[in-house]
């Protein structure tokens, strides 16, 4: 029985077994050094939930990648957002933790505190029933997320055309995510031996949708789940194909993903956005890593509603989340990291989201790293 087939039919391993594998693990890695990557911020959160790195040899260094799709949304993105909610004086509608981001000019939780209307929802079709309760105001609905989130967005899109709503607009700050995994090996600024596929994206993608991007890198990606135990199984795998020098797409979360991915979820994200080249907070514009809502529903499209006169200037901050969102440091190396950016006073997205690596550094690992910041943690 292969690696892979034994990792997809168990979901549960005893701590025995466990501690098997991190034998392993430093068995392969030895006194070699290796840098491996864990593209999705719920691997990293898991990660540090759960003191994986802890277990792991000195050799191995695991890093955060950018797949955290709040952190990654361009300030840009966030001050226009924040420019045309005060010129059209709109009401807002969004999910999750998009409303704590900090732009350059503030976040719109700073709008909420001066009295605008920002509703944050659980389900995005109650943006239906607050829109149709006051018709004489204009909303937008920001729809931000990966792959995993769009089909939910563009059905929620569907139910606003059949409804023929007139004053709820669409804001479309979604991200496609083998196209950053692109940008980031291109650019060369860190040396990966390997990288950890984020297990939900692909539930959606495929390893289908993934091979076309990474059979141009001489590197393995291993698709895993997030149970502590799919996180080392996977760990092992990867290593095995770094130590055995095999490249390409492996699937160790096969429970879940297969190689089409979900065909009915990916012609529903067809049939209402098109792909489109994106800003990405850290990377600057990505060729075709973006979704824009399609000519026929352009009506919808808030950003060909809600203009502004000048082009938006991103005010500089000191938040170091673009080097963080590439691997190039470590959440703990921003100069603010736990001393004036918490959770309560977040200076940067990838403090804010749940999916946030200095968030997942702040609350589960701070005092590792309490000699590297200068014992002030
Ligand atoms: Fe940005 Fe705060 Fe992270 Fe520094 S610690 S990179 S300011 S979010």
């Amino acid at each position: 029985m292969t690696n892979l087939s034994i990792i997809n039919q168990m979901l549960k391993i005893s701590k025995e077994e466990i501690y098997y594998l991190v034998e392993k693990i430093t068995e392969i890695v030895d006194n070699e050094n290796y840098t491996i990557m864990e593209f999705c911020g719920t691997h990293t959160h898991e990660i540090s939930r759960y003191g994986i790195r802890s277990l792991l040899p000195k050799g191995l260094s695991l890093k955060s990648g950018p797949g955290c799709p709040v952190c990654v949304t361009a300030e840009e993105d966030i001050d226009y957002i924040i420019e045309i909610t005060q010129k059209y004086d709109l009401g807002v509608i969004t999910f999750g933790d998009i409303v704590k981001v900090p732009g350059s000019k503030g976040s719109l939780s700073y709008l909420k505190a001066k009295g605008k209307e920002v509703w944050v929802v659980y389900n995005p079709l109650e943006s239906i029933e607050i829109a149709s309760s006051n018709p004489s105001k204009n909303y937008i609905l920001i729809g931000i997320g990966f792959e995993t989130t769009v089909p939910t967005l563009a059905y929620t899109i569907k139910k606003i055309i059949e409804k023929n709503l007139k004053n709820l607009f669409y804001f479309s700050l979604h991200k496609l995510t083998p196209p950053a995994m692109k940008a980031l090996l291109d650019s060369g600024e860190v040396k990966l031996d390997g990288i950890i596929g984020p297990g939900h994206v692909s539930t959606i993608v495929g390893v289908k949708g993934w091979q076309e991007v990474l059979k141009y890198y001489n590197i393995p990606f291993v698709i895993m789940g997030f149970e502590p135990e799919d996180i080392i199984l996977g760990i092992y795998v990867l290593m095995q194909k770094i130590k055995n020098k095999e490249s390409g797409v492996f699937n160790a979360y096969g429970r879940s993903v297969s190689f089409e991915g979900n065909i009915r979820a990916q012609k529903l994200v067809n049939e209402i956005f098109y792909v489109s080249d994106s800003n990405w907070r850290g990377f600057g514009i990505i060729p075709q890593s973006g979704l824009e809502i399609r000519e026929d529903y352009s009506y919808l499209d808030a950003k060909k509603k809600f203009i502004l006169d000048e082009p938006i200037k991103v005010r500089k901050t000191g938040c170091k989340c673009g080097d963080v969102l590439r691997g190039v440091i470590e959440p703990y190396q921003c100069p603010l990291f736990a001393k004036v950016c918490v959770p309560n006073n977040p200076k940067g997205p990838c403090m804010v989201s749940s999916e946030g690596s200095c968030a997942a550094y702040y609350m589960y690992e701070r005092n590792r790293y309490l000699n590297e910041v200068g014992g002030y943690l």
